[in-house]
């Protein structure tokens, strides 16, 4: 019988629940083992019991938590090779050649160098006698599968990320609740979301909650900005709105690549039109709470297909991330796609921005 094990590492995600749940359940209906490898990579790490064989029943009423129930975390360790070498010789004492893991571009990079590193960490746990040669011959390759976990729905190649959709619906409900007491007193309000290097959370934000000006990392606002903004939020006022919002993502740059906070935001805006507005930083909130439909039936999607694909994947060819790409369940080389989403970050570290929206944009089109 096939043995599996699904991880979810870094940063958690709405909608990892419904991926892990679907995962098992559709290696169970498959005929095969499926186990749950506790807090990331350092469950692999530390093995033991945080390496746990799952029933149907485990994954019981999670489909609407959010968060991860079978933990995350960023382990140093496995970034060492005596660590993966440690996490290695814990799957195989679990009978465990196959992973699914659902993570950021960070987690995904490492679990296919682990892929890659396999034989040779088998090939040294034999030599230091700590598995069998028998253990070693039934084992010779890891199978990966990536599934993409990250609200900032930043990975280049697919249209969303588990967990963007839930964020999105978080920032949109606080910018309604902001939005009631600022038109109450006629106020304005600076909100800060995330969005490092993407953009898609503070823009779709701005859309949907109708702010009147918005900051992102990759389209960033012409030289002179501050009087555009000031009379762009006038022009509001005098039209009758009785509130003023608007959105910055953490990762804002101006036109020569410096960093716009919240706070650059508000100082522009009290000096220029003289009211001292509020901001109000999100932050974990929009990783919190439960998980909206769409992360919840399409990380089930996306565990039923990489549940058969684990099964069948053939070792020797190179990994790949599965993902919704033009609404449908398609499978992505791994390392292109981890390559393509870190060289768009790295083109807006260098002011490339333009070329940072066309590589976003572009890639995978065929
Ligand atoms: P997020 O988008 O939330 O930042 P991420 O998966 O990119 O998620 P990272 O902190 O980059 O988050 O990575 C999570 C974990 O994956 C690390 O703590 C480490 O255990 C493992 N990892 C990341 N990169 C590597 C690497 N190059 N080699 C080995 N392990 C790695």
């Amino acid at each position: 019988q096939k043995r599996l094990g699904i991880l979810t590492s870094g940063g958690d995600a709405q909608g990892m629940n419904a991926a892990v749940r679907s995962v098992i359940r559709t290696a169970l209906k498959l005929g095969a083992t499926p186990f749950a490898v506790m807090e990331g990579w350092q469950g692999a790490v530390d093995g033991g019991d945080r390496i746990k064989q799952m029933g149907w029943s485990d994954v019981s009423s999670i489909l609407n938590e959010g968060g991860t129930v079978i933990g995350t975390a960023r382990c140093p360790d496995f970034r060492e090779k005596d660590g993966r070498r440690r996490a290695c010789k814990n799957l195989l004492d679990h009978g465990i050649d196959r992973l699914i893991v659902i993570g950021g571009d960070g987690s995904l990079t490492g679990t296919n160098e682990f892929k890659n590193e396999w034989p040779e960490l088998v090939a040294e746990l034999l030599e230091a006698g700590e598995i069998t040669k028998e253990v070693a011959q039934a084992h010779p390759s890891l199978v990966i599968v990536g599934l993409v976990g990250s609200i900032d729905n930043d990975l280049v190649g697919t249209d969303m990320t588990i967990g963007a959709d839930s964020a999105l619906h978080r920032i949109v409900d606080a910018i309604d609740n902001v939005s009631s007491t600022a038109a109450s007193h006629q106020r304005t309000f600076v909100i800060e979301v995330m969005g490092r290097h993407c953009g898609y959370l503070p823009l779709m934000a701005a859309v949907a909650g109708g702010a009147d000006y918005v900051f992102t990392p990759e389209n960033p606002p012409r030289l002179g900005w501050e009087n555009d903004m000031a009379e762009k939020l006038t022009l509001g006022r005098e039209a009758g709105r009785r509130e003023s919002i608007v959105i910055v993502a953490e990762g804002a740059l101006d036109a020569e690549g410096n960093h716009i906070t919240s706070q650059d935001v508000a100082n522009v805006i009290e000096e220029k039109l003289g009211v001292t507005p509020r901001i109000t930083i999100l932050g974990h909130v929009q990783r919190g709470g439960t998980p909206s439909a769409y992360d919840r039936w399409m990380p089930t999607l996306l565990g039923y297909a990489a549940a058969h694909e684990i099964l069948n994947a053939d070792p020797a060819k190179p990994a790949n991330i599965l993902g919704v790409r033009h609404n449908r369940v398609t499978r992505i080389p791994l390392i292109e796609a981890v390559a393509a989403t870190r060289n768009v970050g790295k083109l807006i570290e260098a002011k490339d921005f333009d070329a940072a929206t066309a590589a976003r944009g572009n890639s995978f089109e065929k």
